[in-house]
Formats: structure tokens, sequence, C-alpha cells
């Protein structure tokens, strides 16, 4: 879990990735036959099939490496930073939390963020039950305004910290949506043989969070036959929520998606990876997600279309700072994934 750590632990905001593409550059230098980076800063890997292979299928998997975060938006009177969210945050979740700005110099500067009202000792009743809006929120880097001016700039990306830590057979941290599916491709790279029947990019995409941004200009220009994203999905397995919501469960496996909001899956593939994870012994269920998408929607629109589905690692207590997954969940992703492509 080392890996994952280092990769849960980086700051990446949409549209700031360069840090988490850099390392995962570092990674995976050697295991791939062409690396680069396109205009949108995706990350694109590619292994060609073997010599002499003929009828070969281009396949596509998609990781997402942005987090939900934010970025300056002004630096008030008194030094205190505004900011502005990119990226879906309950903001219930926003108080009391350590965060880092990555400054035009590359410095982290680390802050805390509340929102702007009184403690509780002297809030009035009503203020002690009011959800504040995100414009409400400010960050307190504990510097004087000057430092702060010469330092910080509107547009500096602000990310929350975090210490990725082990539980057992589960692990928590920020960002494991989608820090797990680099940790995925990272490994898959690893792991995967020429084939004779595909030709596999492997792509490190950019700004999914905000509207998987960097997956429609990359598969637009490799225009594959299938695609496969790899993320996180609810597992709301947990206090307070009827089991029959539950979308999935840890611990029971790799999540084979049949349709979130943003696409359904090929039926064809669907039932591929079922057979092949009852054939390889790989713990497995299904998942049907009413809202929300994955890089797999706009894949799957590429061009004239590709044949799309998405494999999910169970997180719990999704877009916080303490999203879970189970350990064993991850290994089955990974494990049916290198499977199918080395059919
Ligand atoms: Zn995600």
């Amino acid at each position: 879990m080392d890996l994952l750590k280092v990769l849960s632990e980086m700051p990446g905001a949409p549209g700031r990735e360069e840090l988490v593409r850099e390392f995962i550059e570092s990674k995976v230098k050697g295991l791939a036959d062409e690396i680069h980076t396109d205009a949108m800063g995706n990350l694109i890997c590619r292994k060609k099939p073997a010599e002499g292979a003929t009828d070969v299928k281009k396949v596509m998997i998609a990781c997402h490496m942005d987090e939900i975060a934010f970025y300056v938006r002004l630096i008030d009177d008194k030094g205190f930073i505004r900011i502005h969210n990119a990226g879906g945050f309950d903001n219930r979740n926003l108080f009391a939390r350590r965060v880092r700005i990555q400054t035009r110099d590359g410095e982290l500067i680390e802050g805390v963020m509340n929102p702007g009202g009184r403690p509780i000792h002297i809030a009035a009743p009503e203020d002690r039950t009011k959800i504040p809006k995100m414009s409400e929120f400010f960050v307190d880097t504990g510097l004087d305004k000057e430092t702060v001016t010469t330092k910080i700039r509107p547009g500096d990306p602000v990310t929350l910290v975090q210490e990725f830590t082990e539980l057992g057979e589960m692990a928590t941290g920020k960002c494991l949506d989608n820090r797990v599916a680099c940790w995925v491709g990272v490994r898959l790279l690893e792991r995967l043989q020429a084939s004779d029947k595909y030709d596999v990019y492997v792509v490190f995409t950019v700004q999914e969070e905000i509207g998987l941004r960097g997956a429609i200009t990359s598969s637009y220009a490799i225009e594959p036959d299938i695609s496969i994203a790899i993320d996180t999905t609810l597992a709301v397995d947990t206090p307070g929520v009827p089991g029959e919501e539950q979308i999935t469960e840890m611990g029971k496996g790799v999540a084979i998606k049949i349709l979130d909001g943003y696409a359904i899956s090929d039926k064809g593939l669907v039932d591929t990876f079922v057979d092949l994870a009852e054939k390889e012994g790989i713990t497995h269920q299904y998942e049907v997600l009413p809202m929300g998408g994955t890089d797999a929607g706009a894949m799957q629109r590429a061009r004239a279309g590709s044949r799309s589905i998405a494999l999910s690692v169970p997180t719990r207590y999704i877009h916080t700072v303490t999203e879970m997954i189970h350990k064993g969940d991850l290994r089955a992703t990974l494990d049916l994934l290198t499977a199918y492509l080395s059919q």
C-alpha cells in the first residue's frame, strides 16, 4: 500500500494534476512502449500488441488523476483567502480542515479552512444548525497579509490534507477517488505483456471531477474500440441507509458497472467480465448507480463511439477526506482487468 499512500497524499486539483502525473510517469517509465502527455495534461501510456498480431482491438483504460479541490478566488483585506470549488463537495464535511495551497513557485503553504461565523460558545441557536454556503468558507494560513499576497495569488490550487492509513483490511485517506485507479493503472503496466488481441492505452486523465474533460479529448485522439474506466463507486453499507440503497458492499469484490447517470455498459463486455471473474475466482458484484458517472461516459461517445464499461472500487464516505476502501476489492479490480487484457 506504499504506492497508494504516496498517491493519496499528493495534491492534484482538476487542471493542476502535474505533481501526480510526474510521479506516475516516474513509476511507469520503461513499462510502456510509448508515453506522452497531451495538450490538456493527460498522461497516455501505450502497450503495443505482440508483433505479427492481427485483428487487434484498441483498448483505452481511463484512470483519472484529479481530486475535488478549490482555487484561490481572492485574498481579503486581512489576508484571509476566499476560495472557489472545483468538484462536488458536501459543505458539511468542510469544517475545520487542513489544506495546502500550491503557489506559482511550487511552494506548498499549509492553512486551515472554516466557514465564517461565530464559534459555538457565542453562536445564535439558528446558526448552530445552518450549513454554510461554499462562498462562506475561507483559508487561514496564519501568515501576515503581505506574505500572503506576495506568495499566493488568485488561481492557486487548494487541496485538502489527510494522512493515508490502513485500518485492518481497509484503507482510508483523501482522494482514494480516484488514486485507487492510478494505483491500478501503474500495477497493470507492471504486469502487462504484449497481447495478441489488444493495443492497450492506459490513460491517466485530467479534470474528471468537473465533467470528464480529459477523457473527452484523449479518447478523441485514441479512438478506442473498447473503453474501460477505473473509478470508485458508492458503498453505502453503513448506518442510516437501508440495505437496498447501498449500491455496493465493502469486501464483496470489484463492482462491474451496469449503468450510472452517464453511461450504460456494453452488454457483451458485462457478460465477458462476469464470466471471467467467475472462471478466475475473482470476487465481484454488480453496480447500478442512479446518478453520477465516470470517464466511461466520455469514452463511450468518443468520435463514432466505443464499447464501454467501468470497473469500480466500492468506497465509503466518498468525497470526504475519510474515503475508505477494502484492499481485497482493490486487488480484485486489478486482477479482473489484468485477466481481461491477458486473454
Ligand atoms: Zn472519480
